[in-house]
């Protein structure tokens, strides 16, 4: 498919009729109907932007259901919307339509300490929670590293991952209940505030990850964990990838496991050298993680111990190690410095969450070496080392065609190759608009069909998110 076009997909302009009823449903005040006002929910971090043709802001279930009952009667498509933050075009209207916009429904709704759990407002952010939670000494772990602005509505459409994943896992293991609004406009409850439940098929994982296409979230039950007492960093960094390589795998096998295990290609290192402005920590070599232990100061001080000796048995250049909280402060925000300091090396960027078995990590990072020298374009990478998520950045110049033609290629050569080596083609941000096209490399007609199939029987007139991951 060629590159979409927001001219190519606007709708028909919606039935003026349409409006005057979410006017009537909601009050003037929850509708935006004007270009102007449209244009700030027509775009989302990938560099596609789609117009709507109205947004809503609805304030509960009750309210959803009729919104999506007056689209089936208009025959209109609505997409939900959390901060926009997504890269892979989740929250775009591809056909126009309704986009529900979840940032007037961010509240804590219960915090159930003897349970453990908490339920929420779909348009929390991700980082009010966790602040919220951390002063009761509590923890939810998924942290993606837009915690401080995407919604946990998107996370759990998304189920997105962070640093955290490798020791916590990611947001599918910590839902525990959805309220959700069927394509029909039914309001369904799909879990409990019990750790197990088997009752039939399990529809919470189900609408994990479902990309906003199976329903709209209303109200989201999350596990929550006590926090840990004390955490420390490890940076380290190698000129043999190999031995980097091996020194990982062997802090993985540990009982306990870091909490964190990032990594970064020398092209990342280079990238954000700068960005570590302390005289101490100095970041070089050819591959480096970033390595944390968490939980009780006694546990954290062991950990860390274990984790120096093994890593030193690995010939590292460099070997930083701080339970200092400025000290983390300033790696961290290397780390999250990343992906917006590689535009020094394309203004166009094809951003590939790939995600492959551990022990092919190495095999993939040479297949990516080899690819960039094919095409003689730099792709740079780095990533969640103890989870195999890898972000591949291929860095293009936007307006060299050869050059978009060859990353275009290069991608597809990449998630080939990802599939040949077991992974997934999306680790954590989705198939969306993005990577539509190359589900066919991993899955067949058949199954293809299931998806299609379950998506009609929530969504039997489509009008939910249509147009993504088919
Ligand atoms: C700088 C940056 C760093 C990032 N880092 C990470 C990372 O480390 N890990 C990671 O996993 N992702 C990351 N992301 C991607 C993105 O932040 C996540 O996918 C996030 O979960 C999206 O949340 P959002 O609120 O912005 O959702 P949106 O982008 O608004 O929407 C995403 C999807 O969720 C659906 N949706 C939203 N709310 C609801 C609802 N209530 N009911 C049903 N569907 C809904 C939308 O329709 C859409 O399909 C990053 C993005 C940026 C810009």
């Amino acid at each position: 498919m060629g590159a979409l076009t927001a001219v190519e997909y606007l709708s028909n302009y919606m039935d003026k009729k349409l409006i005057n009823e979410f006017e009537m449903l909601l009050g003037k005040d929850r509708v935006l109907s004007e270009t102007e006002e449209l244009l700030c929910y027509s775009y989302d971090a990938t560099s596609k932007d789609f117009m709507p043709d109205a947004v809503v802001f609805p304030l509960n279930a009750e309210e959803i259901s009729k919104i999506v009952k007056l689209c089936l009667k208009y025959n209109t498509p609505v997409v939900g919307r959390g901060s926009g933050s997504g890269f892979s075009g989740g929250s775009l209207p591809l056909k126009g339509g309704v986009v529900v916009s979840f940032t007037k429904m961010n509240r804590i709704l219960e915090l159930d300490e003897e349970n453990m759990f908490v339920t929420v407002e779909p348009g929390i952010i991700n980082g009010d929670l966790k602040y919220y939670l951390s002063e009761k000494g509590y923890f939810y772990p998924p942290d993606p590293a837009s915690y401080e602005f995407s919604t946990i509505g998107g996370n759990v459409a998304e189920c997105s991952g962070g640093p955290a994943a490798v020791k916590y896992g990611v947001t599918k293991d910590y839902i525990a209940a959805l309220e959700v609004i069927t394509g029909e406009g039914e309001i369904i409850d799909t879990g409990s505030k019990t750790v197990k439940n088997v009752s039939g098929y399990n529809l919470t994982q189900l609408f994990t990850g479902s990309e906003g296409t199976l329903g709209l979230f209303s109200k989201i039950t999350l596990k929550i964990l006590s926090k840990p007492e004390a955490n420390s960093l490890i940076l380290v960094s190698f000129d043999d990838i190999n031995n980097g390589f091996n020194a990982a795998i062997s802090l993985l096998k540990l009982r306990n496991r870091p909490s964190m295990l990032e990594f970064m290609d020398k092209s990342s290192i280079e990238s954000v050298k700068g960005y570590f402005k302390s005289d101490i920590i100095k970041i070089d070599g050819n591959f480096l993680f970033i390595v944390e232990s968490d939980g009780s100061r006694e546990e954290v001080d062991k950990s860390i111990g274990e984790y120096e000796k093994i890593l030193k048995e690995f010939s590292p250049i460099f070997l930083f190690v701080s339970g200092k909280d400025e000290d983390k402060k300033v790696i961290m925000d290397a780390r999250k410095a990343i992906s917006p300091s590689l535009r020094k090396y394309g203004d166009l960027k094809i951003n590939n969450d790939i995600a492959v078995p551990i022990n092919k990590i190495p095999g993939m990072l040479s297949f990516l070496e080899e690819t960039s020298r094919k095409y003689d374009i730099p792709i740079i990478n780095f990533g969640h080392f103890g989870d195999g998520n890898i972000h591949v950045n291929i860095m293009l110049d936007k307006n060299n065609a050869e050059m978009v033609r060859k990353g275009e290629t290069a991608k597809y050569d990449i998630l080939k190759k990802t599939v040949e080596l077991g992974g997934s083609l999306s680790g954590e941000h989705g198939i969306g608009l993005e990577k539509k096209e190359f589900m066919k490399l991993k899955y067949g007609d058949y199954y293809m069909n299931v998806l299609k199939n379950i998506k009609k029987a929530f969504d039997p007139q489509n009008i939910i998110n249509p147009g993504k991951i088919f």
